[in-house]
């Protein structure tokens, strides 16, 4: 079995996958370092954890009580936000990958530290069980220069001010789910709270929504999107940058467009506002569409995946009628699913000897 650890920002979800990454059992500790709930399969209890050590800590008494315990796992594997330019594959976890993650910190101050301290934590109470870590920019190591560089100073850039891109996890699922059926030139919507897009051509990211951080590329449900610099700095200038930041990552998209950051409840809605953030969303979504087809230099499928992606047919339709131009092309969904991602490249790393 191979146990999947995902430490959120506030969260530590875990699932349990065979070795035929069949999904055996999932659960997750809310509100980790405050009163909390943890759950597993049917199991619901109220907890209060200081951090993600002790989050951890009680979520493996109670896989234990579900009689999954240490000893019987193969491996651990950590869903990892940020490998900056150096961690650009999956990859065991050693002494040199934890000072690689931590080098990469100042990029992902909110979410690499709790990617580490689960596989710190882990490390202490199960010292020889094998981890794991896949990282959610590494699939879009693969867009070429010219793609992730802005033009600006050098200097800035060696800083590590460059395009990353998001969402690795979700597409290198996508591509395994179409397997040999992979079409060439792949437009690929992740489209939930943040929403990104991905041009895959065959199998490699070449262009992505998403830059620096997930802030960047189409409306999303609290985010901004694309924004002027000049804009932000203004913003900045009049309401200081922590407000600043809050304004364009939790108070943007959708929501300061329709007062509400969840597309089913716009899309129930009758009201002009709501009918905008919605035309909003799709617009701006087929619109970057536009530039990754361009960058791939072809369009033969789309897929979507995320909830949005999944479930609002709408949405669908109404992105694929502004593509229109691009011709009729196939249109797929794919359930995302970065936890099985996270154990199939665990089960390659070990099948590899690593
Ligand atoms: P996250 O990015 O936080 O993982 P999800 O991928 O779960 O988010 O996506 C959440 C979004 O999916 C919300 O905007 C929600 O309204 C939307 N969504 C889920 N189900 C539907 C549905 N049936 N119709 C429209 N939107 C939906």
């Amino acid at each position: 079995m191979i146990l999947v650890l995902n430490a959120g920002s506030s969260s530590l979800k875990v699932e349990v996958f065979d070795l035929a990454l069949t999904s055996l059992l999932s659960g997750s500790v809310s509100s980790v370092g405050s009163d909390g709930t943890l759950k597993l399969g049917d199991l619901t209890k109220d907890v209060k954890t200081a951090d993600h050590a002790e989050a951890l800590s009680l979520m493996l008494d109670a896989l234990a009580a579900a009689n999954i315990t240490v000893d019987k796992l193969t491996a651990a594997a950590h869903r990892v936000v940020h490998g900056g330019t150096i961690l650009t594959e999956p990859a065991r976890v050693t002494p040199q990958v934890i000072a690689a993650i931590k080098s990469v910190i100042p990029l992902a101050p909110l979410h690499n530290p709790n990617n580490l301290a689960a596989m710190l934590a882990l490390q202490e109470v199960a010292p020889d069980l094998p981890q794991y870590a896949s990282f959610g920019t590494a699939f879009h190591a693969s867009n070429p220069e010219v793609a992730t560089r802005y033009a600006i100073p050098q200097t800035q850039h060696d800083a590590g001010i460059r395009r990353y891109g998001f969402h690795g996890l979700s597409y290198a699922h996508m591509v395994a789910h179409f397997g040999d059926a992979l079409p060439s030139h792949l437009l690929a919507f992740h489209l939930g709270n943040g929403a990104s897009l991905c041009a895959i051509h065959d199998g490699k990211s070449i262009a992505t929504s998403m830059g620096y951080s997930p802030l960047s590329g189409l409306t999303m449900g609290t985010r901004s999107g694309d924004i002027d610099g000049a804009a932000v700095l203004r913003i900045s200038a009049a309401l200081g940058e922590e407000e600043t930041d809050r304004m364009l990552n939790r108070n943007s998209g959708l929501k300061a467009l329709g007062g509400d950051n969840d597309m089913r409840t716009l899309l129930n809605r009758k009201d002009p506002e709501a009918a905008f953030a919605v035309e909003h969303f799709c617009y701006w979504a087929a619109r970057h569409a536009g530039s990754a087809i361009v960058a791939m230099g072809g369009l033969d499928a789309v897929a979507f995946t995320g909830g949005i992606g999944e479930n609002a047919p709408p949405i669908r339709e109404r992105i694929m009628a502004h593509l229109a131009c691009f011709g009729d092309v196939p249109v797929h969904v794919v359930a995302a699913d970065e936890e099985k991602q996270i154990a199939r490249d665990a089960l390659s790393l070990i099948n590899a000897g690593f």
